[in-house]
């Protein structure tokens, strides 16, 4: 894409209103646009981003058997009361209408997919299911103040299993498990898996995925020798400092590590409450009706995007891990009012995208300096520059974002390269 005809600039001023890092740099860089507290649009860069999450979400999910659907997020009241999400989930947005009707706004949809699967699943023969789906979720959360990584309105990807056992599920949470160390590490992040303090209701399972970030809001007591992780909410014996469990049981001594994370995603074992709740019984194998055990993995797209700049964002602005950057190469012209130059660009360009290499071409006729700045601030991983040298020496200045090592390759080296 051309640089000149994206429509949104780059620009100096962090917003006011804007505390987190995250947000910060999103809207200057021109990512995001802020229509309220905890909601935000996303614009052609941020939609790249977004989209390039959900793909790597979505091949994981595909890959562990998850059957995409799309569901519905005007919710009817109906289940919801039946559930008693209608008084008991203090994030639900209720809504009124013109009819006598109230409905709700999907904040996650036990309450949806349950009777969806209800619907087609008779019998013990058609366990195990996982549906899944990447959307919109709305929560009238009280504070939002973290930019895109607490919002009101934002993206994620949730996930519904329903087995004839116990064992089943777990064995599954596992697969599921690995799947989400392998998202996170794609995004660039390192993820510790806690012993979490469950939701609301009690379960035999219920783990978060947290990354340490200071933009984070929950703290994580966690052990560098060994995988031991607990958000220290639920850790009322453990403090920084003591004994790793874990370490102490293998004979290793090791102490427990303080810090402030945010949560990517988690899991929870459901039981069988919302089967139990809205009817959902299918026949085993003695041909007795049984309620199935059902589980949920919940994965925050938005937020993950949040994390990433704020993991990995330095003092010039964004860097992006390729898997998820809007470009692989942001293709700066250091000389526009040079001919030569322009002209050497223009084939360039045309060359990267037969190649179908993903570009940002700027092609703006403004000075190197401001380019560099505002490719810095943009994050694309490779930056190729076209300067002086590209005429006396014949060469590209290849920049990697992330290090800021600077290699001089010919074109055709070049291509090879990004190839
Ligand atoms: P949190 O404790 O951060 O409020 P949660 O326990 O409410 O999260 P879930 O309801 O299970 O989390 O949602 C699944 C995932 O969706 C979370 O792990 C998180 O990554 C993301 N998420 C939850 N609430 C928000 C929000 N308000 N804005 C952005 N992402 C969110
Ligand atoms: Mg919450």
């Amino acid at each position: 894409m051309r640089q000149s005809k994206l429509f949104t600039k780059t620009r100096r001023e962090a917003p006011r209103d804007e505390l987190a890092k995250n947000a910060q740099l999103l809207i200057r860089a021109g990512y995001v646009h802020k229509e309220m507290a905890g909601v935000y649009s996303y614009l052609p860069l941020g939609r790249r981003v977004i989209e390039n999450i959900e793909s790597i979400v979505k091949k994981e999910m595909d890959a562990l058997g998850g059957q995409e659907i799309r569901m519905a997020t005007l919710h009817p009241s109906e289940p919801w009361k039946q559930t008693g999400g209608w008084d008991a989930v203090d994030v639900l947005f209720k809504i009124d209408s013109r009819t006598e009707k109230e409905y709700a706004l999907g904040q996650s949809e036990e309450e949806i997919v349950t009777p969806i699967a209800a619907e087609y699943v008779p019998s013990y023969k058609d366990l195990p299911i996982a549906l899944y789906q990447i959307g919109q979720k709305y929560r009238d959360e009280l504070r939002a103040k973290s930019g895109i990584m607490r919002g009101r309105e934002f993206g994620m990807k949730d996930m519904y299993s329903f087995h004839t056992t116990q064992e089943d599920f777990e064995k599954f949470y596992e697969i599921v498990k690995q799947a989400y160390l392998r998202i996170y590490a794609q995004c660039g992040l390192t993820a510790k898996v806690t012993e979490a303090s469950g939701g609301s209701f009690s379960q035999k399972i219920s783990y978060e995925f947290m990354v340490l970030t200071d933009a984070g809001e929950d703290t994580i007591l966690y052990c560098e020798d060994c995988d031991y992780c607990i958000n220290s909410e639920v850790a009322e014996t453990l403090t920084e400092g003591v004994a790793c469990p874990n370490c102490t049981k293998r004979g290793v001594d090791s102490k427990l590590k303080r810090g402030i994370a945010s949560e990517v995603g988690n899991v929870f074992d459901l039981g069988d409450r919302y089967p139990r709740s809205l009817g959902f019984t299918y026949k085993n194998e003695q041909g007795a009706e049984q309620y199935p055990v059902m589980g949920c993995y919940g994965l925050g797209t938005t937020r993950l995007m949040g994390v990433i700049v704020e993991a990995l964002a330095d003092d010039k602005g964004i860097v992006w891990p390729s898997a998820v950057a809007p470009f692989a190469v942001h293709l700066v012209n250091a000389l526009p009012n040079d001919p030569e130059a322009v002209s050497y660009a223009e084939n360039l360009y045309k060359l990267l995208s037969a190649k179908n290499i993903q570009t940002l071409y700027d092609d703006r006729d403004v000075r190197a300096g401001e380019k560099f700045a505002d490719s810095d601030l943009l994050g694309i991983p490779q930056r190729v520059v076209i300067g002086k040298e590209t005429f006396s020496e014949n060469t590209l200045e290849l920049v990697s974002r992330a290090t800021g090592e600077i290699t001089r390759l010919t074109q055709e080296a070049l291509l090879q390269f990004l190839q």
